[in-house]
């Protein structure tokens, strides 16, 4: 409908709205019943069995069926109709394939919910009260606020606008924010950026406010018209899913060539082809490590749901295994350093403290108060004020000297403003005073900024002329108070008679008439000092970006630890006059990065970065959204961040904390550490797999493990260790090292000489099991049992030695019941297939007897003696090897 053709009032009577109180709760209901959610559709989902039949793509599943296809017609045209085999490795592959759904839909679930967190909210007027509703719940008549920094929740007619500025490229290209107003009709035929009066969803507000009536919402906006076309599903995959699908490639194809290699040599030596055909196939199957990247996908998604229990909504999977490299943390100040909760705890004229009962005093916070967007709410007990809580706190310092803000709103009402801005520091507001019949400007702000703007000063007697030794006065007064961690504001006036025609900073902050600072106390978070210190060990660099004073910045920065003795402070300005390859030379001496504006923070992200940082950048306006897209993880304020802020980040704090960016470090390079454990074991299992066939047929014996045996490890005692080590509790000490690089560590040259040498083992373990039940039992099945058994039982006991790089009795062992649940489990299932007759049968086994239980016993906890040797051999030469920085980073 063209709505931006209609007159505001028409719209008011055709969709029944009120422009003062909104729509009443149950109308919302009730609107919402009949109109729909306001949500554009989702993409389809795909059905379960195609999701089923998908799973079955995969090379090494085809191999799988092609050789069980096979099995089937060699045993035909032999006549002897032995189907079992095929039937097991059938039965297997559908098993691996319900696996792999059921694990997809898992990692699924726990993604979606974090999508349904972090669902936008909208603010309306409902009730006549302002309130914060899911996005979803809009309906066409509801009166909507937008402030700077807002996504466009519905297409919008306009109703009021203050210096509206939206960016709609999404909709219109235009990469430009446009100018926007209320109080215009327009002709019907306009294309959607022109139409000037109405804003649409998928557009933000970049600049200004304004209210409007919900139009059209869901799929009926502009934006569902071509939803279609932006709606696609494409999760792409994570470096390190990358990194582990290649080299699973790599390995694949290596482990491939080698079966093919055994194939050929079991033929020479006369083994019967077609078993053969079938060992080679199975260990091709089993030694590919197939399941890594499903493995990681679980990974990342469980611990997304265990940092979401922490306050860290994550938004884009690699952000989890990136928080494990961080190596620098840039955080604001206010609230997420600091607690938020300001107190004015002085006030002065410029040149001295106030004392209490101070006429002056009471002029300075009168001024503020009317230059203030926060609203006086009547409370049943007492008032409290409701916004900034800079705002909040100017307004309640002034209701305690007796002055009312909305008494002062009806007698000065305010006309018009200029909002305030995190660049330029200030904000100005222009009321009317009906008694003198002028018009009144009031700007308040960052006092450095103020004064420039200032061409007289305040006084008891009248306005006097400010001098620059004046100024200096002023300018000391200002250092005196941020010296003491306070937060400094000034505030200044102008009188006019007529209202200025250009509502911009340059027509309206100029000569103006100062008044006077405020300085407010906002002390640090509890938590934040043990958060740094936690930094400091873990080899993180903790970074302070405030818009702040540089002196406020600094007390505070030495009081929570982030500023040492030899930490430097640089302000914005400072920081403009030097050029990007200065910055990047001298950016570790800084902590403490004060007075900056948001286009300021890509400048330190990049600098840090180009020394090979991996940075966290905070933020939470609109102009911070460039940082947070330049900073290896981009983390918004879920309280006080903007829309776009959220948008453009990785990760959203749900308690703006500094702590909880710590916190999320940790999981990650919990999770790091656990997918590491996870690769180490799976493809030390698999080599010796490899490796016991491989011998075996170079040394002209008989094959000790048969398809089936090498199918069912791979099954059963490879996987569930695998994931149960996924779930290993973070090591106490993991922030006692200095952070992973990225991806090249995940297989150091280190760990791969360990996988071979573990492999070797293994394999040489099944090895003796087997020719202790061939030679010294005289039989080669029973030699197969053994091996077989022995395979699978010393894999269980060896994923307990990826737990930890220390003494595996160094640690809780109870501490991962999931890995003492997948050996009990895993064992048990493995003593049932050996000693269940019925069983045995069908995996060409026998029971063993006491004695060559105990064999297979033995040797399966051989592992635990070589890998105790191992680690302290390996700790021993990493001893003998001088480290730097704070701890060791090789395992
Ligand atoms: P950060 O959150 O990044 O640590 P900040 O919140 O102090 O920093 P800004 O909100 O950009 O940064 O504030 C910068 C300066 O602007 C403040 O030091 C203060 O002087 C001034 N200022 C802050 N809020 C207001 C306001 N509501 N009205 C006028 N001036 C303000």
């Amino acid at each position: 409908m063209n709505w931006h053709a209609k007159e505001v009032q028409d719209i008011i009577n055709q969709l029944g709205c009120d422009l003062k109180n909104g729509l009443s709760k149950e109308e919302g209901r009730q609107r919402l019943g009949q109109y729909g959610e306001n949500k554009l559709n989702e993409v389809k989902k795909e059905s379960l069995l195609m999701r089923f039949i998908k799973q079955f793509n995969d090379f090494m599943i085809l191999i799988l069926i092609v050789a069980a296809g096979l099995s089937i017609f060699l045993s035909f045209m032999q006549g002897e109709h032995d189907y079992f085999d095929a039937i097991i490795i059938l039965f297997i592959v559908v098993l691996n394939a319900a696996l792999g759904l059921v694990q997809e839909s898992k990692a699924e679930k726990a993604l979606e919910a974090l999508k349904n967190m972090s669902a936008p909210n909208a603010k309306v007027i409902r009730g006549g009260k302002l309130q914060t509703i899911p996005t979803h719940e809009l309906v066409p008549g509801d009166l909507v606020v937008l402030e700077a920094g807002d996504n466009v929740p519905a297409d919008i007619r306009l109703t009021t606008t203050s210096n509206l500025k939206v960016e709609e490229s999404a909709l219109t290209g235009e990469s430009v924010p446009v100018e926007k107003e209320f109080d215009c009709v327009l002709k019907e035929k306009l294309e959607l950026g022109d139409r000037r009066n109405m804003v649409f969803t998928g557009s933000s507000i970049s600049y200004g406010r304004a209210q409007g009536i919900v139009v059209e919402t869901g799929m009926h906006t502009e934006m569902g018209k071509i939803a279609s076309m932006i709606l696609s599903h494409d999760d792409p995959q994570t470096p390190l899913q990358k990194k582990l699908s290649e080299t699973g490639k790599v390995l694949g194809i290596g482990a491939l060539s080698i079966c093919f290699v055994i194939f050929l040599l079991g033929l020479l030596r006369n083994i019967e082809p077609f078993e053969m055909f079938m060992t080679s196939v199975s260990l091709a199957v089993a030694a590919i490590p197939e399941g890594l990247p499903a493995i990681v996908t679980i990974m990342l998604a469980i611990g997304v749901q265990r940092m979401a229990k922490r306050n860290a909504v994550i938004r884009k999977l690699p952000a989890v295994e990136t928080l494990g490299s961080a190596s620098v943390i840039c955080s604001d100040k206010t609230g997420t350093l600091t607690q938020n909760k300001m107190k004015v705890v002085e006030v002065s004229n410029g040149f001295e403290s106030l004392p209490r009962l101070d006429e002056t005093k009471k002029y300075i916070l009168q001024l503020a108060t009317m230059c203030n967007d926060s609203v006086l709410e009547e409370g049943s007990l007492h008032k409290t004020a409701q916004g900034d809580p800079t705002e909040t706190a100017i307004v309640m310092a002034a209701l305690g000297l007796g002055v009312d803000k909305n008494n002062l709103d009806r007698t000065f009402m305010r006309v018009a403003e200029v909002p305030f801005e995190s660049s330029r520091k200030l904000m100005s507001t222009i009321h009317r005073d009906e008694q003198k019949n002028t018009f009144l400007i009031v700007t308040k702000g960052a006092p450095d900024v103020l004064i420039e703007k200032c061409t007289h000063y305040y006084d008891a007697h009248g306005k006097k002329q400010l001098t620059s030794a004046l100024k200096a006065k002023i300018h000391a007064e200002n250092n005196k108070l941020a010296d003491k961690a306070l937060r400094v504001l000034g505030v200044a006036y102008k009188e006019v008679a007529t209202k200025p025609h250009k509502l911009t900073p340059e027509g309206v902050e100029v000569e103006l008439t100062f008044v006077g600072l405020m300085g407010m106390i906002d002390p640090p978070r509890e938590e934040v000092r043990e958060a740094v210190e936690i930094c400091k060990n873990a080899g993180i660099k903790a970074v302070m970006i405030t818009g702040d004073h540089v002196k406020t910045a600094t007390a505070i920065a030495s009081k929570i630890g982030i500023m040492d003795a030899y930490d430097k402070a640089l302000t914005g300005a400072q920081l403009t006059n030097i050029s990007d390859e200065e910055l990047s030379k001298t950016i570790y001496r800084y902590s403490v990065f004060a007075r900056v504006s948001p286009e300021h923070k890509v400048r330190i992200v990049k600098a840090f970065q180009s020394t090979g940082a991996i940075v966290a950048m905070t933020g939470d306006g609109v102009n911070d959204a460039p940082a947070l897209k330049a900073a290896d993880i981009g983390c918004a304020m879920g309280v006080s961040g903007t829309d776009v802020a959220k948008g453009a980040a990785d990760m959203v704090l749900t308690d703006d904390n500094f702590a909880t960016i710590v916190d999320a470090v940790r999981e990650g390079r919990g999770i790091y550490a656990n997918i590491r454990k996870s690769v180490h074991f799976l493809l030390s299992s698999n080599i010796g797999e490899i490796l016991t066939i491989l011998t075996a047929v170079l040394m002209g014996f008989k094959s000790p493990l048969l398809a089936i045996h090498l199918l069912w490890v791979n099954l059963v005692t490879d996987s569930l260790p695998a994931i149960a080590l996924g779930l290993d509790p973070a090591d106490e000490k993991i922030m006692d090292r200095k952070p992973f690089k990225n991806e090249k560590n995940l297989f150091t040259k280190s760990l791969w000489v360990r996988i071979g040498l573990e492999g070797c083992m293994i394999g040489l373990l099944a090895l003796t099991a087997f020719s202790i039940g061939n030679v010294l039992f005289g039989s080669l099945t029973i030699g197969r049992t053994m091996a077989f058994a022995t395979l699978s039982i010393s894999q269980l006991v060896h994923a307990f030695n990826m737990r930890t790089e220390e003494s595996v009795f160094s640690i809780d062992l109870l501490s991962n019941m999931y890995l003492i649940g997948a050996f009990v489990v895993g064992f048990a299932m493995q003593a049932a297939v050996i000693m269940i007759p019925a069983v045995a049968l069908i995996f060409k086994v026998i029971p063993l007897t006491a004695i060559q239980w105990l064999v297979v016993l033995g040797l399966s906890f051989v592992p635990i003696a070589v890998v105790e040797a191992e680690k302290a051999l390996w700790a021993h030469t990493k001893k003998a090897q001088p480290s730097h920085g704070a701890a060791v980073q090789e395992y």
